[in-house]
């Protein structure tokens, strides 16, 4: 048997994993005890990985070789890696030839290696010439990343995961942990076994099983997260409660933020969040006063229509009673993804350029331009997820690259981003699993490799690198994601740049990855100590770590000079704001999505595996069970599920957990997980056909 140290796949938090194998197949996972993040614990997902490698599976869902269809109404048939790379490099020449650059998009994901974000990143900027290229990141990570940077300088979690051992109150706000992250969770049980007096609140519409743990639970009504953060922050200002001196010497703005809060009292606050005043008070005092406090928070925060308000009003909270810089203390956004980090780091997305640069920068521009050889990189703003599909619903985006994503399932109001798949001339698939839902609107199915089979790198929620490493060959004809946009790549050098040297040299993942190293030299991120080697050696990193530190930094700020270029960190005056869309007459309850504790994103993988349904097994609506009667209602019965976009039958469930006029649907049913097919003219049936694709003006989530 050989073991192989590499990464879950699966969330942010990024454990290790030692693979098992023996003659080319995977036969085993369990987690690497020497891995920081999770010394050799694995949740559900994790330690059930090795059943995503099946041989059943393989033989039955995996795509192992290329797919083409000359014309979108000719059924799919396959092809040869050749065949189909040409194919796709000769339409995207006479598209960019006829339309220009910017008809073409790039829609990629938090899944990817850094490598291949890098990869990816490159094909579009250099070699295309758009900065349309997005991430489903968007939908998970965006508003922190704006939020970060608007407030502390740039896109830096100051925290770590070690913070858990030190803090004494642990805020958690839009975020289930329990179960979207649970071996961080496991840690925090630790803590709080250890050290009994830590104090954990959880903000949250639904009692989850986090909220389950707290010691006090804020059951605020959806979206009123920054009247509750103005509210608490009133109530430090009233009691006395702020860090007056760390104000002074390392903020500026507070003034502002001062006048919009004394507008909030706390019983305006606790109304407007549905909750009791003396809850509200009890968090602020245990928010403030306690030695150091940590908050984690996710999408509650970042998925939503004020997404950059809600983080900087949380981190407005830690500036103003000094939590942050020390042990224990700080705002710690959870990444969803294994490599959403990754993505921000290499810039692969939209409004994101490598290294923590800005596309909106000519200077920036410029620098990345120099370091890749090329003369210029574009200008032109790109377009982020939602407004990409709208832009291909329109007709002015005409080929979309979609890699390791399924949009037809999880981007919002689904009949949108269905018309916009169907309108595009070209649409590329690439993909490890066979039928998700955007598979059946690809011209053009390019089969990738997957964990376990793939070398490179990812960065988790506390800024720490890890490597992904093969155990095994990848099945049939896949390929690495790096090496299938590379081979394009290629194809399309001699016609967009001719006569020039090639931009795509690569022919490891390493270079790939020195390359992108290069482009963070200098940065908040710098990574220019680190090599492989040194990770392979010594194990996984936090960044930065600068050529010649001896390791990395674990929690950032410590010294209280922030990234701004004053050194000082910015209060930011939002005022609160509803959600996007308001219930009424009409559409009178409220719909959360939501994460279930075994599956992940559209179940393309977690959903192989039988023994993952042993904890829910059918898509359910779950509603409080006093609102039922009076709509004679019943636990068992099929409802007809309805929003101002779109309508879905489900089975519903009472549940008291879920809020007063409020229904609750978790994320990652999608049609072929209901209805067993897939494809173009389907009915909508996952939570997606519901929901609205309103996002936040700053961070475009
Ligand atoms: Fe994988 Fe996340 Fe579970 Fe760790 S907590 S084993 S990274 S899914």
């Amino acid at each position: 048997m050989l073991e192989t140290k590499s990464t879950c796949p699966y969330c942010g938090v990024g454990c290790g994993i030692i693979i098992e194998s023996e003659a080319g197949a995977i036969t085993g996972v369990r987690g690497d005890p020497e891995h920081p993040a999770n010394f050799g614990r694995l949740c559900s997902k994790g330690s059930t990985l090795h059943l995503t490698a099946a041989p059943v599976v393989l033989q039955t869902r995996r795509l192992l070789q290329p797919m083409l269809r000359a014309e979108r109404t000719a059924p799919m048939k396959a092809s040869s890696w050749d065949a189909v790379n040409q194919h796709v490099a000769d339409k995207l020449a006479a598209v960019i030839g006829e339309h220009g650059p910017d008809s073409v998009g790039f829609y990629i994901s938090g899944q990817l290696l850094t490598e291949d974000y890098h990869a990816f990143n490159k094909l579009a900027r250099a070699l295309v010439g758009t900065n349309n290229i997005d991430s489903n990141s968007r939908l998970c990570m965006s508003s922190a990343v704006v939020g970060y940077k608007q407030s502390l300088g740039v896109d830096a979690p100051p925290a770590c995961y070690e913070d858990l051992d030190h803090a004494d109150c642990v805020f958690i706000s839009g975020a289930n942990p329990a179960w979207a992250h649970p071996i961080l969770f496991r840690r925090l049980e630790a803590a709080k076994a250890s050290r009994p007096a830590m104090k954990v609140i959880v903000v949250d519409p639904r009692r989850t099983e986090s909220a389950e743990f707290a010691d006090l639970h804020l059951q605020i009504l959806p979206g009123t997260d920054v009247a509750l953060c103005l509210g608490l922050l009133h109530a430090c200002i009233w009691d006395g409660l702020l860090a007056q001196p760390f104000i002074d010497a390392h903020t500026t703005g507070f003034a502002e933020l001062k006048a919009l809060a004394r507008d909030m009292t706390p019983a305006q606050a606790a109304r407007i969040c549905g909750i009791k005043e003396v809850e509200l008070l009890q968090a602020a005092r245990w928010f403030a006063q306690s030695p150091a406090t940590l908050s984690l928070y996710c999408q509650g925060l970042n998925q939503s229509s004020s997404g950059t308000a809600k983080n900087t009003a949380l981190i407005n909270l830690h500036l103003a009673t000094g939590q942050i810089g020390r042990p224990g203390a700080g705002p710690f956004s959870l990444t969803g993804q294994p490599n959403a980090m990754g993505g921000r780091e290499v810039g692969g997305m939209a409004t994101l350029l490598p290294g923590h640069r800005d596309p909106n920068d000519a200077a920036h521009r410029a620098e990345i331009a120099a370091l890749w050889g090329v003369d210029a990189l574009p200008s032109r703003p790109g377009k982020t997820a939602v407004e990409l599909f709208e832009a291909a619903a329109r007709g002015e985006v005409k080929v979309l690259w979609i890699a390791c994503t399924n949009p037809a399932q999880s981007l919002p109001d689904q009949a949108l981003v269905r018309r916009a798949l169907e309108r595009c001339e070209l649409v590329i698939l690439q993909e490890c699993f066979a039928g998700t839902a955007t598979a059946a609107y690809a011209d053009v199915i390019l089969p990738a490799a997957t964990w376990g089979e793939k070398d490179g790198s990812v960065t988790n929620s506390e800024r720490r690198i890890s490597r992904v490493r093969a155990a095994i060959a990848p099945p049939g004809e896949a390929r690495s994601d790096w090496q299938i946009v590379r081979d394009v790549a290629r194809l399309l050098e001699p016609v967009l740049r001719p006569g020039r040297a090639s931009l795509f040299d690569f022919e490891r993942s390493e270079a790939l990855w020195l390359e992108h190293r290069e482009a963070t030299r200098g940065r908040d991120l710098d990574i220019s100590g680190l090599s492989y080697a040194l990770l392979d050696r010594d194990g996984p990193q936090q960044w930065p770590f600068p050529e010649g530190a001896l390791k990395g930094r674990a929690r950032l700020y410590e010294d209280g000079r922030f990234a701004a270029p004053d050194g000082r960190a910015r209060f930011i005056a939002k005022p609160y704001q509803a959600c996007a869309e308001q219930v009424d007459a009409r559409f009178p309850l409220g719909l959360t999505t939501s994460r279930m504790r075994d599956q992940w994103h559209g179940m393309s993988r977690s959903g192989v595996v039988s023994r993952l349904f042993g904890h829910s097994g059918a898509p359910v609506l779950r509603m409080n069970p006093q609102d039922m009667p009076r709509r004679g209602l019943k636990d068992g019965d099929l409802v007809r599920v309805r929003s101002r976009r779109g309508e879905i039958t489900l089975l519903l469930l009472g549940d008291a957990d879920v809020g007063a006029a409020q229904a609750d649907l978790a994320m990652h049913w999608g049609q072929e997980f209901v209805s067993g097919r897939g494809g173009q003219g389907q009915p909508l049936l996952g939570a997606n056909a519901l929901t609205q694709p309103a996002f936040c003006p700053d961070s475009k989530q």
